[in-house]
């Protein structure tokens, strides 16, 4: 395998802040020089944002690596950061939320309400037995008790699993286990698509099968039928009766605060552990610098599911410490109609708006007069997370929602880093479509080839991060050797070969410098295709495809082939009006490898292209790349129990199969 990844596409749009954003931006250009000249004392004075029960006598010991602890000594309580601190500031009336269920039932929760429920279902996890140190599961559908029940927990210590309400029996049971979780807080469902969903039927099975469960908390959301046993309290005959009393005590800053799965894109999640003071700070700190957020003026709305890490980031912990106002949405994009998101953003007035490429992409597909027929005025930052997102729709994304005002901030991170690492500033960075710039401040990410010498600008290889960071995982649950071998091991002091004393922590990710140095993100390394000696990566050629006028969406994989050792497959989701019956998608299939070939260059051109329907994704929107290499290599398909919907795999295999795309 040879160094370093290709570099084939080039972009040459660049956008520079609105003037009126950068003058009056809460951060400006000088935070990254601050982080530079001391990063340890950059971090402090972001902790300082937080209250202190007790201050911290040391910020980082990193002592004993790969296992960081931050802000030593140093107390603190989540939830009375989140919420009890703003109602004492005199900010009791201020709304929290502003929830908008499915069926267009509405609640407006302030942070004095807030405040009350929190200190009442903390009562309530105390008198079930509850106390720090134990392990809560949630699944939960997307109402305001699932922020709730995860402040409940952070307020008296215990430590949260959220296991995402889409997940099956086996997906939950497993993560009960793997945690040894006392209590399971749920609903009887919660509305998807224009009905009921049931959750506590999947509940009830893996409970059947958890020695560990000892209650079942449940919230009664669509009044549905649900079986009962004595393990099972109903919310509002606890939670809603208990004493609105509850004084929050301050944990230690490396106390545990919760267990994530991974959203599983790559194979078996694994169980991420965060802590409190260092994560705190860094979601906090990040929520503030890349939204810019003006919690008097702004009303944010972060579409994703409280099950992944972006709910509990920019959900739950970063905007409510932040004292933000935001919307939280129950449903799907296209219930009742496809227009549901641009009502949202029109009726509350929407400011900030946090999602993801998949649903740019969905948007892009549904088509442009479907945005246009909203007022989206009271937009001001746009933001993307979760994939690479490509430059068709990051400009998508710019003009038909943004409308060519509001800057974009491509956030790249992941579970394991708890908060933003690499992204632009909205009033500091001139952005360029596709790519999510530069580190943050205080963040240390780099790009190297495979001796872990820094890439020149120009070229690509692995994403690292080269310093510890405050919301850093700590480890993997119960499973220290699989933490230091999945991160820890691909270069540095942790790699065997390496006579380095750096610790290393590899991403996972690929990635290039352009000729500027700004990063752009490159797929996962495991997705790299070797063809003829280079290495190619997934997102280069799915941007590629992307760019084709007749194109909504693509996926990208290698498959083995005796003459080039991997041959680029591509499977591609036409746009709606395309006609792709017979010769025309035989013209579409030529025209669309020649497209590739003269963006990206001769090397890349696609051995065989597959039109198809729809994508695999996961729970969380994401490409199932390693599904689509099983079918291209004709083999069964690996685990697929993170996959969003098992129908969708046939469709692509009956496909494979007819398929008559070479030349
Ligand atoms: P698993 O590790 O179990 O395979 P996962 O990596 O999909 O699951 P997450 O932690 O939710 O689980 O996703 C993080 C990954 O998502 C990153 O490593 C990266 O590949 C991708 N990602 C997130 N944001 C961006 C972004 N802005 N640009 C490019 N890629 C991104
Ligand atoms: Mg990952």
């Amino acid at each position: 395998m040879s160094e370093t990844l290709e570099n084939l596409s080039s972009e040459t749009r660049q956008f520079p802040p609105p003037e009126a954003l950068a003058a009056a931006a809460n951060v400006k250009a000088e935070a990254y020089e601050e982080a530079k000249a001391d990063r340890l004392a950059f971090w402090a004075e972001q902790a300082d944002r937080l209250t202190w029960a007790k201050k911290w006598d040391q910020v980082l010991d990193w002592s004993n690596p790969p296992f960081a602890k931050w802000f030593i000594g140093g107390e603190l309580n989540i939830a009375y950061n989140c919420v009890d601190r703003h109602v004492e500031a005199g900010r009791g009336d201020k709304v929290a939320i502003h929830w908008e269920g499915e069926p267009g039932d509405t609640r407006t929760i302030t942070y004095a309400e807030l405040l009350k429920q929190v200190s009442q279902a903390a009562n309530t996890l105390t008198d079930l037995g509850i106390t720090a140190g134990d392990r809560v599961a949630i699944y939960m559908p997307m109402i305001p008790e699932a922020a709730v029940a995860m402040l409940a927990c952070a307020r008296v210590g215990a430590t949260h699993s959220v296991v995402f309400g889409g997940f099956s029996v086996d997906a939950l049971s497993t993560r009960i286990a793997d945690a040894e979780a006392k209590l399971v807080i749920t609903a009887d469902g919660g509305y998807r698509r224009g009905k009921p969903s049931a959750l506590k039927p999947t509940v009830d099975e893996a409970v059947a099968k958890s020695p560990s469960i000892e209650n079942v908390l449940v919230v009664r959301r669509t009044g549905q039928d649900v079986a009962w046993t004595d393990k099972d309290k109903w919310w509002h005959e606890t939670v809603e009766q208990a004493s609105p009393e509850h004084e929050a005590q301050a944990f230690d800053a490396e106390h545990p605060l919760f267990i994530l799965y991974t959203s599983g894109t790559t194979g078996k999640p694994k169980g991420i552990l965060h802590t409190t003071g260092g994560y705190l700070t860094q979601v906090s700190y990040t929520h503030n610098a890349v939204f810019d957020l003006k919690p008097e003026t702004d009303v944010y709305w972060c579409t994703a599911d409280i099950g992944w890490v972006t709910g509990h980031s920019y959900i739950v912990y970063g905007p409510l410490s932040n004292g933000a106002t935001q919307v939280m949405y129950e449903g799907t994009p296209d219930t009742p109609g496809r227009d549901r998101f641009w009502q949202i953003v029109d009726k509350y007035k929407v400011s900030i708006l946090y999602t993801a490429p998949t649903l740019i992409r969905t948007m892009m597909k549904w088509g442009d007069d479907i945005p246009a027929g909203y007022d989206l005025s009271s937009l001001r930052v746009l933001g993307s997370v979760g994939e690479p997102i490509n430059p068709e729709a990051w400009m998508w994304y710019r003009e038909n929602i943004g409308r060519n005002r509001t800057p974009i901030v491509d956030t790249w991170w992941q579970t394991e880093t708890g908060g933003v690492m690499i992204s632009p500033l909205p009033g500091v960075t001139a952005t360029k479509p596709g790519s999510a710039m530069t580190p943050l401040p205080g963040i240390t990410a780099d790009v190297v080839d495979d001796q872990a010498q820094s890439v020149p600008n120009g070229g690509g290889g692995f994403l690292v991060l080269r310093d510890p960071w405050p919301s850093m995982l700590r480890t993997i649950w119960g499973d220290d050797k699989r933490f230091l071998d999945t991160y820890w091991s691909r270069f540095g002091a942790g790699a065997d070969s390496s006579s380095s004393d750096e610790w290393i922590y590899f991403a996972g990710d690929g990635a290039k410098k352009d000729e500027d140095g700004a990063l752009w993100l490159l797929g996962r390394v495991d997705d790299v295709m070797l063809v003829s000696g280079h290495n190619i990566s997934t997102t280069e050629v799915e941007s590629a495809l992307v760019s084709h006028p007749s194109v909504a969406e693509s996926a990208v994989v290698g498959a083995t082939d005796p003459t080039t050792g991997q041959a680029i497959v591509a499977f591609v989701i036409p746009r709606g009006n395309v006609d792709t019956e017979g010769d025309a998608g035989e013209q579409l299939n030529v025209d669309l490898r020649n497209h590739v070939a003269k963006t990206l260059g001769p090397i890349a051109k696609p051995r065989q292209i597959m039109l198809v329907p729809e994508l695999p994704k996961t729970r969380s929107g994401k490409i199932m790349r390693r599904l689509l290499k099983d079918v291209a290599e004709n083999r069964s398909l690996g685990d697929v129990t993170t996959l969003q919907d098992s129908a969708v795999m046939d469709l692509i295999s009956k496909g494979m199969n007819t398929g008559k795309s070479e030349d």
